[in-house]
């Protein structure tokens, strides 16, 4: 069993370091926020109170963390990571962020001695939790093979994408498809139900027709129809909007580096600010459904 440091206990995080406990691993875990630490106490990590304190002695560190200035404070602060660990420590982030701050931690990392991998999941709150995230995995081959072993107990998919940053291009391309995939859905729910239809009646057709989408089947922005949608719980976040808002950012500005036009994702971005200029970053992405059927109250 092997000692994982990991950083960043969030939705994401805190569920995910606790499959790795569960899987018999000693997993000592850091997070700014005392809240998240106390949930993942719960789930069989160790609290750790620094950085230095969670790689000491760690054959792996794992960091799940907002955006790309959050990991490279974590990386590259005074207090961070490599000013702390063991070059034999491999080093995985499995945070979504841009790829030039993955490209710089890439090289810093390389720079110190160390084996990094960028690492991002696709799979949400709910696969999190079940250990079913995919996992798309850029770096040096060894090096990928090597974080491969450590993934095990949270990921259904491991897919390895190729060199140095390659993982985070895969995400942000998946997750442009799947705010666009989350916006029609939304659209399709709200005129199903002007229209008459039941919204279980509904979501059982699109389901199994061609209107079906990851975001159909798991962030249903209809209470009361699939149990894992933070619309059951008055959007409380599985997945801010503030965090959409920057993954699609990244796509429109990996779009405007490739001059790809990307007219159906800048619109999404736009439903997002608006969420965000009416108070709302913090809640759930998927109440862009507030958007269509009107229902906004601005809370600012
Ligand atoms: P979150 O905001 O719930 O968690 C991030 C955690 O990082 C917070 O607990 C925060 O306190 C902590 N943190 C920030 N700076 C820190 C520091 N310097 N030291 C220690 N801890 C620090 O976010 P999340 O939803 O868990 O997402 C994390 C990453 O995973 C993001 O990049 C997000 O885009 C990505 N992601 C999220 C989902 C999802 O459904 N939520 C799915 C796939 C990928």
């Amino acid at each position: 069993m092997a000692v994982v440091g990991w950083i960043g206990l969030g939705n994401m995080g805190g569920s995910m370091s606790a499959n790795l406990a569960k899987a018999g691993h000693d997993v000592r875990g850091f997070d700014l926020n005392p809240a998240a630490v106390a949930a993942a106490e719960a789930g069989g990590v160790k609290p750790v109170r620094s950085i230095a304190e969670a790689v000491d002695g760690a054959d792996v560190v794992f960091t799940m963390l907002p955006k790309g200035d959050h990991a490279k404070a974590v990386y590259l602060g005074e207090g961070g990571v490599l000013a702390h660990a063991d070059t034999a420590t491999l080093l995985v982030d499995s945070s979504t962020i841009d790829i030039a701050s993955a490209q710089e931690l890439h090289d810093a990392a390389a720079a110190a001695g160390f084996r990094f991998v960028d690492a991002p999941v696709s799979g949400g709150m709910s696969g999190a939790k079940a250990g079913t995230l995919t996992f798309m995995v850029g770096g040096e081959e060894g090096a990928v093979a090597d974080a491969t072993g450590y993934i095990g107990p949270m990921a259904s998919n491991i897919i390895p994408t190729g060199g140095a940053t390659t993982g985070q291009a895969a995400k942000i391309c998946n997750n442009l498809m799947l705010f666009i995939n989350l916006a029609s859905t939304a659209e399709g729910a709200v005129l199903a139900d002007r229209l008459g239809l039941d919204k279980q009646v509904f979501w059982d057709i699109a389901s199994v027709s061609s209107g079906d989408s990851w975001a159909l089947r798991t962030w249903y922005p209809v209470p009361g129809v699939v149990s894992t949608a933070a619309s059951n719980n008055d959007f409380a976040p599985t997945f801010t909007t503030e965090l959409a808002n920057k993954d699609i950012g990244l796509a429109i500005s990996a779009a405007e580096d490739t001059g790809t036009p990307l007219e159906i994702g800048r619109h999404v971005q736009q439903l997002f600010q608006q969420l965000i200029d009416a108070g709302e970053s913090g809640k759930d992405c998927s109440m862009i459904i507030k958007l269509v059927d009107g229902s906004l109250e601005t809370s600012n």
